[in-house]
């Protein structure tokens, strides 16, 4: 009975997935899995080469962490530097990568970053994205000549996308697995509405991003990131490609760094300096409004620090003259800060006990500091501000161990036949440290090496 019970069983899931795929092509040239910048990418140069390509995109829309993309994309010795006159060359562009990432960045892989940085910018130019640079500052970045970076970004890919028939986007299709047959990579098990298939493929590239919503994950590479909060990053970013290359033998490089801030509140981050900055600056408390650290330490190491309290979290407060700068008005404002006459008032407002909070303040301003503060400021002038911030992450800066041909390196250090990556899930471009708009500048660069290598 038990058996008959069984065969039945999976006479009926055989079904369900037949049905799933019944009216769905199931064999590809190329299988691309996440629907980012990279993804989009790769799927666009190998459709442009001839190849039936299919896109799975687990969420409803494509995008992914691409397309929240704020600034703009780094890149060196491109026509826009050399129309503008404002300088920054390829060696400053790798140097500058290099340093960020305290030359722990691969450095093969960061030469051809930078080296196809121009071509990169002359493509997205191409397809329509409109660019200049930022300023005489800040000449590593390009910036839309208005507008949202990141959804101007994507919006320009999928524009490309739709152009090719050989292309086919699937979204909510989740992929849950690779095959392997004889140690090559043959396609992927996914996961759609109605079911459950196998899309086979003779290449398979992984473009699914980082891990930056997954905090277990997260905390299993870095415990000094266990709770880190998940605010900067979209929901699709958990790991997956990581889980699934590893399940090929796939190696990782530098999982332990990760791009994370200290202050962060309502899906932004703020400058460190409104409780950093000398003479001016204020305190981060606990719950039980006492100071616990030296709020002039490095961001990354302050954030661990804050993550070790109770409740992860901490107020920063400041007073009336940091309320009153750029970073202070737009941290109260954003972060839905609090405010009150008397350090009393405001303790009540935030719920801790205001005779402590009112001595941790008498303290600070009195110059009494057991954390190894080299400059105190001081909180000396009504409104006194109170905004929760919680630390939290961004950016995913190890992954796939790749070689330069964006193919996935196993542990006994050989290519995977058959399995590709690029963009956040691969390793080796950052190190312990990213140049803001390098990512998007991998995302066109690798995603462009990972499309041909797939269709080799
Ligand atoms: P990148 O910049 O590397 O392209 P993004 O975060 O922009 O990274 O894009 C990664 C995309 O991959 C996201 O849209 C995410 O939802 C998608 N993704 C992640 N895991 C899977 C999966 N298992 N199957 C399909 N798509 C996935």
């Amino acid at each position: 009975m038990k058996t008959i019970k069984v065969v039945l069983v999976s006479l009926l899931i055989f079904a369900l997935a037949a049905c799933a795929s019944a009216d769905k092509k199931t064999k590809t040239d190329v299988l691309v899995i996440g629907g980012g910048g990279a993804g989009l990418v790769s799927a666009i140069t190998a459709a442009n080469a001839g190849k039936n390509v299919i896109l799975v995109e687990k969420m409803s829309a494509l995008g992914g962490n691409t397309i929240i993309s704020a600034t703009g994309i780094t890149a060196s010795d491109t026509k826009y530097h050399t129309e503008s006159g404002i300088s920054f060359t390829k060696e400053d562009h790798f140097k500058r990568t290099m340093e960020t990432g305290k030359n722990l960045a691969n450095p093969e892989l960061v030469e051809i970053l930078v080296n196809r940085s121009s071509d990169a910018i002359d493509w997205l130019t191409d397809l329509g994205l409109k660019l200049k640079v930022r300023s005489e500052k800040e000449p590593f970045w390009l910036v839309p000549v208005e507008g949202h970076y990141g959804s101007q970004l994507v919006g320009v890919l999928i524009n490309e996308a739709n152009q090719y028939k050989n292309l086919e986007v699937r979204t909510k299709t989740k992929a849950v697995k690779l095959e392997i047959e004889d140690g090559k990579v043959i396609g992927a098990t996914v996961e759609d509405e109605k079911g459950t298939y196998v899309i086979s493929a003779k290449s398979v590239i992984l473009a699914t991003g980082g891990l930056n919503n997954n905090p277990e994950m997260i905390a299993f590479y870095n415990e000094k990131y266990k709770n880190i909060n998940t605010e900067m990053t979209t929901p699709g970013a958990t790991g997956d490609g990581i889980v699934m290359a590893l399940a090929a033998n796939a190696d990782l490089v530098d999982m332990q760094y990760f791009q994370v801030r200290p202050l962060s509140s309502n899906g932004d981050w703020y400058h460190e300096r409104i409780i950093a900055a000398e003479d001016l600056s204020g305190i981060l408390v606990n719950a039980k409004g006492e100071r616990f650290v030296n709020e002039t330490l490095a961001p990354k190491a302050l954030a661990a620090e804050i993550l070790k309290t109770d409740e992860h979290s901490a107020y920063a407060i400041f007073d009336n003259r940091v309320l009153n700068t750029p970073d202070g008005t737009k941290f109260f404002t954003k972060g839905k800060g609090v405010q009150a006459n008397t350090i009393e008032e405001l303790a009540a407002l935030i719920n801790i006990d205001a005779a402590t909070l009112k001595k941790t303040i008498d303290d600070y301003n009195q110059g009494i500091d057991p954390f190894g503060r080299t400059v105190l400021g001081k909180v000396i002038e009504a409104p006194y501000v109170a905004v929760l911030t919680k630390p939290s992450n961004h950016y995913t800066m190890g992954g796939l161990k790749v070689n330069a041909q964006a193919q996935v390196i196993d542990k006994n250090n050989q290519p995977i036949p058959g399995l590709f990556a690029a963009g956040e899930v691969m390793g080796g471009l950052y190190g312990d440290g990213r140049v803001a708009g390098n990512n998007t500048l991998d995302d066109v660069v690798f995603g462009k090496i990972a499309g041909l290598s797939a269709i080799k």
